[in-house]
């Protein structure tokens, strides 16, 4: 059986990659620092081998607990996979002359040092198993929306880990960044949190694609870059916004 590790896996785009997984008979450890959330989580996974870790990702000594979990409930076996998707998701961090370094530091704990602390504490398992990594970035970390600078660095850092892991951990270990576009995640949340996504048409028709992306657009992707046929590919950004930021948008 084959063993995964996915940070903020309690709601949205992780939620999406842990059930899907778990579908795909893996066994799946969610970390997160939502406890109504993971234990929503449990419930829907049924029976399927999910453990669930209340861990904030940026906590160095919460996370060295939650990896100690995961070894004691897979007998040591190490890890297939990491997916470091954690992370504040609001990109709007606000006008930058008025951003305090605490607001900053938020963004880049909650992605940067959080994607550290999960990739450090789980190359030691991952070696063990010729396992790989994906870190959620953003399309974010390529263009930007005014007010947007705390995210788009902390995005832009990722893709940047990326291929210095890459190099660093290879040839056991393959790491790959997933920059998704709009992903909706309204009905993917937590039950008290939970809305049904609302739209406009020019949402959906502005996108190549003609929708909007679901969580499952990235879960699939997750799939592939830790399955054999992705043996090739390591340090490399994958793009997965409905061709988003292939849309020329100069106003006419
Ligand atoms: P979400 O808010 O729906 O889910 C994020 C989950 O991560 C939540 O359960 C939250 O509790 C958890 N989390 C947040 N910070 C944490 C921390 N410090 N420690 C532990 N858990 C934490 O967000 P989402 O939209 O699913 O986004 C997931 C990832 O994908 C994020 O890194 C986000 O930046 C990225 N992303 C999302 C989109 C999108 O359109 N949804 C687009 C590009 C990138």
């Amino acid at each position: 059986m084959r063993i995964a590790i996915v940070t903020g896996g309690a709601q949205g785009i992780g939620k999406g990659v842990v059930l899907h997984l778990l579908g795909k008979g893996w066994k799946v450890a969610a970390f997160d620092r939502d406890d109504e959330a993971l234990a929503d989580l449990a419930a829907e996974s049924g029976s399927q081998p999910l453990l669930t870790q209340a861990v904030d990702v940026a906590d160095e000594d919460g996370m060295a607990h939650a990896f100690a979990q995961v070894a004691r409930w897979t007998d040591n076996a190490g890890l297939d996979l990491l997916v470091s998707n954690a992370g504040i998701a609001d990109p709007v961090s606000g006008p930058i002359e008025e951003l305090s370094l605490q607001e900053w530091r938020r963004w880049q704990d909650s992605h940067v040092t959080g994607a550290f602390l999960a990739v450090r504490g789980a190359v030691a398992p991952l070696r063990a198993r010729e396992g790989s990594i994906v870190l959620m970035a953003s399309t974010r970390a390529l263009q930007s929306e005014p007010d947007t600078e705390a995210y788009a660095a902390a995005k832009g850092a990722l893709c940047a880990m990326t291929h210095a892991l890459a190099i660093s951990l290879g040839p056991d270990i393959r790491v790959n960044a997933i920059l998704p576009g709009w992903i909706e995640t309204a009905d993917w949340q937590k039950a008290s949190a939970r809305s049904e996504p609302e739209h406009r048409p020019i949402d959906r028709t502005q996108h190549p694609v003609g929708r909007i992306g679901v969580p499952a657009d990235i879960a699939g992707a997750v799939e592939f870059l830790a399955s054999d046929a992705a043996g090739f590919i390591t340090g490399q950004q994958f793009v997965i916004d409905g061709g988003m930021t292939r849309r020329m948008i100069y106003a006419h």
